[in-house]
């Protein structure tokens, strides 16, 4: 009996590897951060109840974290004994609960208004990343999947919190610890007299005092910002660049789940004619569409969708693959379309969108030089890392998040219309599409940054402000809408672009 089994599983292993392996829901905490890919196909099993499940108790968990890490600089820098740190967490838990008691009925409603809007941003989330990593299949298994994913990778939220918070907090107990140890004591605050009430000769002295400590504790705040060790000069700052990179991560993390290799029962479809959605079934290879006269080989001959140049660049190489690539999808659309398969054979379209990133962090590094130049530094006691460097690296990085989060909700838009037109589920080629117009994106982000640019540059010479006087407008109201009307349209002129290449796959056969 033993060995019957012995030998099935064997078989299994050797037919699909990757559904050998089966890891239950609550694996996700341990490896959905590191391994979000891998967690995703050994959860496929997993049901959404239980992935649900997994995000619950993350909730959970990250409200007891978040309670656990505030109280940690208050117990450390008093050098708490671990009991009396225990017994404020427990305090704060307490007056929670009291709070919550007091006014039952406006803190539910406050709670359930708070929750719902947590999830329905994860809702927005799994639609957005639903076309990532669609399939030819029912428009519910490709959500499904998308809101199981969301929900499994929810999971890293501790990590995220545990890092982040807990850098935070370290630092911060630093700074305390460090901050008690400086010897030149904080200039002592006033208390203003009892006798001065305003207009009287004691206040005026009294404000006048006050000046004078406003500039005192400035000079010493100065003094022991620069005896300050540099990590805890800049404290905050390195608490918002492990945020960002940890949002980054998750966002990567998160595409890489979604669109992990999974189990996709085919759809039964009849013969189609790939012109009019014709059903072929009784018509011989050699003979024509009754419906549109297109031949029958055109739509189920062996070279009908046989993939985009930039799937052949190992062949030809990766810029001659590119280029007549990006031409065909931003110039003729149609046609680009019928290369597409409903299903992709790999992952080159992601690849593709991936070698246009690098562009749009450049893009984002050259719009804050140039503002810098512009506007020109604050004469403010900022550092060249908090001023100069870390606004550069974010906003770059903001640049190619923003590009991506585009072409997904660009993507979810087009395969819910054509759901709603052609009933049928075309997420997977309006996501290809997406991902295949890169390029149009890029030069598009190039001209939004370089429009905003030039605004503010016109501006600052108050040449767009005399304009604004002479229409009889106002002048940043004019400066938005010379922003936006281009934007708008170049938005609608890609959204056109990824329905027309979406359209030519609608009646596809593969
Ligand atoms: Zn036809």
């Amino acid at each position: 009996m033993d060995e019957v089994a012995a030998s099935t599983a064997a078989s299994v292993d050797v037919a699909n590897p990757r559904e050998a392996v089966r890891w239950r829901a609550r694996r996700a905490f341990l490896m959905a951060w590191c391994l979000p890919a891998t967690t995703a196909t050994r959860t496929q099993h997993v049901s959404l109840k239980s992935a649900f499940g997994v995000h619950v108790l993350t909730a959970l968990l990250v409200t007891l974290l978040v309670i656990i890490l505030v109280n940690v600089p208050d117990s450390l820098a008093n050098r708490t004994q671990i009991a009396h740190y225990v017994v404020a967490i427990e305090q704060d838990l307490i007056s929670l609960w009291e709070e919550l008691a007091q006014n039952w009925f406006f803190h539910s409603f406050l709670f359930v208004m708070t929750v719902l809007s947590i999830e329905a941003a994860f809702g927005l989330l799994a639609l957005a990343i639903a076309p990532w990593g669609a399939r030819d299949e029912p428009m519910r298994a490709s959500l499904r999947q998308a809101f199981k994913t969301v929900w499994l990778q929810s999971a890293q939220a501790l990590v995220v919190v545990l890092l982040v918070g807990g850098l935070g907090a370290v630092l911060e107990t630093m700074e305390r610890s460090w901050d008690a140890s400086y010897e030149i004591p904080e200039p002592p605050t006033l208390v203003l007299p009892t006798k001065a009430a305003p207009g009287t000769p004691e206040y005026q002295e009294w404000q006048k005092a006050m000046d004078e400590y406003h500039a005192e504790r400035g000079e010493w705040w100065w003094a022991n910002y620069l005896a300050k060790p540099w990590y805890l000069r800049d404290r905050e700052l390195f608490v918002v660049i492990s945020g960002f990179v940890s949002a980054l991560w998750v966002i990567w993390a998160l595409l890489r789940a979604v669109g992990a290799p999974r189990d996709v029962s085919v759809l039964p479809r009849p013969p189609t004619c790939e012109w009019c959605g014709y059903n072929l079934t009784t018509i011989a290879m050699e003979g024509r569409c009754p419906e549109c006269g297109e031949s029958v080989a055109s739509s189920l001959g062996p070279g009908v969708r046989s993939g985009t140049m930039w799937q052949r660049r190992k062949d030809i190489g990766r810029i001659r693959a590119w280029w007549p690539c990006t031409l065909e999808a931003i110039s003729r659309p149609t046609r680009f379309g019928r290369q597409l398969r409903i299903t992709p054979a790999g992952t080159d379209h992601r690849r593709f969108l991936a070698v246009h990133l690098p562009f749009a962090f450049l893009i984002g590094l050259a719009f804050v030089s140039a503002l810098a130049l512009i506007v020109g530094q604050s004469p403010g006691r900022g550092s060249f890392a908090g001023d100069i460097v870390l606004p550069t690296i974010l906003f770059g990085c903001a640049v190619l998040a923003a590009m991506v989060a585009i072409s997904l909700v660009s993507a979810c838009i087009i395969g819910l219309y054509f759901r709603i037109t052609e009933r049928r589920n075309l997420l997977a080629p309006s996501a290809q599409a997406a991902c295949y117009l890169a390029t149009y994106m890029t030069l598009w982000t190039a001209f939004a940054v370089a429009e905003f640019v030039m605004i503010i540059l016109h501006q600052q010479n108050r040449f767009l402000y005399n304009v604004a006087d002479w229409i009889g407008v106002d002048g940043d109201l004019l400066g938005l809408a010379i922003w936006f009307v281009p934007n708008i349209a170049l938005f609608i002129g890609y959204l056109t672009l990824i329905a027309r290449i979406t359209a030519s796959t609608r009646y596809s056969n593969s």
